[in-house]
């Protein structure tokens, strides 16, 4: 899409004559653009008034930039659909916070609650879920396997087929225990069912969530308003999540569910991986889709991670990088997000990065970490001369992280020029502290 829109800017900086004549066809081909995108089709009638009236072309001084100008165009009217003007929601620590999620069979609920989980944990959230589908076998199954990757507790039952049951009592269950973030899955249907309807509306009544989140798939296209509106009229909700925005689709149909219900989009899945979840930026967004780049996104993203150096840089100080620090440092990158992601918010590099993927780094610093884990405490904690002085340590921990030795060496190595840094920089670190201790 934000090649199309952008050709046809540029067709018309280029036309010979840049009359009325050429705006119009260049606003038409930004349409026919942004329904092909599933944009809805009224919204985009909307749309092309909107940009012609607040460009007037006739008026613009010959030297004005015009690409720059229509461009800004089409992006502000985007951007104030998708923008909700609402405060979201923002769990409280302390208190328990419920959050349900709903949405069609295959939308991505289950994965995006492991996600969602996830979030929060690593915002230092008590996090939980709850496995309220008892419809399609295998989801709790499927929610839990989930669940033990994250490392997040988790509530289901095998024999009980009432989901408002399970809900209610795994809710309850955790809100004893003061978690702080309670995600409930509930099961979808193929078809906007009846059934599905009312069972949604009767978890609902039975868990009062604080939150109700649709989770909507990018993919659905010109389906997504008729949906979205059919959700909200019995089991409103107070957020949506866009998932698989990284697919083919263009995320038009995002655009028209929120102008269909008036809610604000929170956050949008960009893969099948646990950390493939970003919070939702309406510039972010628009700019994405027309494909601008966008710097602020990256920012933010890089700051909203509570990267966890505490330790790391105390042991630092102290002249020490145990094998722990550096598996802390791979989580921290981690974090981050693919690469490519990343790439794709930095404007210009978006361009150089389409069609690559960086899938090959990530499993590679998924396997470091695995590697890690299969460690025992104190080899995690030590500053790795064990597996030097007892190599079978590698051998078993090759075996138990499916690696390779020659993978486990890599790392130990890694890890010991780490720790020899940490100690050059020992004596300057503390004589940095003992300078200002006498201040
Ligand atoms: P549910 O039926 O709503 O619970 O949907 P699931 O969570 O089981 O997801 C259905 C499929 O969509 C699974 O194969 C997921 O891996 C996939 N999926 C979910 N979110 C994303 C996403 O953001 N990107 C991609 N590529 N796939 C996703
Ligand atoms: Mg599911």
């Amino acid at each position: 899409l934000g090649r199309r829109i952008n050709g046809a800017l540029t067709d018309l900086t280029r036309a010979p004559t840049l009359d009325e004549k050429a705006f119009d066809g260049m606003l038409r081909e930004i349409a026919n653009a942004l329904a092909e995108a599933d944009v809805n089709i009224k919204l985009v009638a909307n749309l092309r008034k909107t940009i012609k009236t607040t460009v007037k072309f006739s008026e613009l001084p010959p030297s004005a930039n015009k690409k720059r100008i229509i461009q800004k165009a089409v992006f502000d009217a985007l951007v104030d659909i998708v923008n909700p003007h609402q405060k979201p929601f923002e769990p409280r620590k302390g208190k328990s916070n419920v959050i349900m999620f709903v949405g069609l069979q295959g939308a991505g609920k289950t994965t995006t609650c492991t996600k969602l989980a996830r979030w929060y944990q690593a915002r230092g959230f008590r996090t939980c879920l709850v496995c309220a589908d008892t419809f399609r076998a295998g989801a709790f199954d499927q929610l839990k396997q989930n669940a033990i990757k994250a490392k997040i507790p988790y509530y289901g039952s095998l024999t009980q087929t009432d989901p408002v049951v399970v809900a209610r009592d795994g809710v309850e269950k955790f809100k004893k225990e003061k978690f702080e973030i309670i995600i409930v899955d509930t099961s979808g249907r193929h078809q906007q069912e009846n059934a599905l309807f009312a069972e949604m509306v009767e978890i609902q009544s039975a868990v009062q969530p604080h939150q109700t989140v649709m989770v909507l798939d990018a993919s659905i296209g010109q389906a997504a308003e008729a949906q979205s509106r059919a959700f909200k009229e019995t089991a409103d909700f107070g957020a949506i999540i866009i998932t698989k925005t990284d697919g083919a689709a263009a995320g038009g149909g995002a655009i028209s569910a929120v102008a269909a219900t008036h809610t604000p989009i929170v956050f949008i899945g960009t893969g099948e991986h646990l950390l493939d979840l970003e919070k939702f930026n309406p510039e972010s967004f628009v700019s994405k889709l027309l494909g601008m780049g966008d710097m602020q996104g990256l920012v933010e993203h890089v700051q909203s991670l509570k990267l966890d150096q505490k330790d790391t840089m105390k042991n630092i100080t102290e002249g020490k990088f145990s094998v722990r620090d550096m598996r802390d440092q791979l989580q921290n990158i981690m974090k981050m997000g693919p690469l490519s992601k990343m790439a794709g918010m930095i404007p210009g590099l978006s361009g150089m990065m389409q069609g690559m993927d960086d899938a090959d780094g990530q499993s590679k610093l998924k396997r470091m970490i695995y590697i890690c884990d299969s460690m025992t405490v104190k080899e995690l904690d030590s500053d790795g001369k064990c597996f030097v002085e007892q190599p079978t340590r590698m051998v078993r921990v090759a075996r138990g992280s499916g690696t390779s030795v020659r993978e486990v060496e890599e790392l130990l190595t890694q890890q010991r020029m780490m720790g020899n840094m940490a100690k050059k920089m020992k004596g300057g670190l503390a004589g940095m502290q003992k300078a200002q201790q006498q201040v």
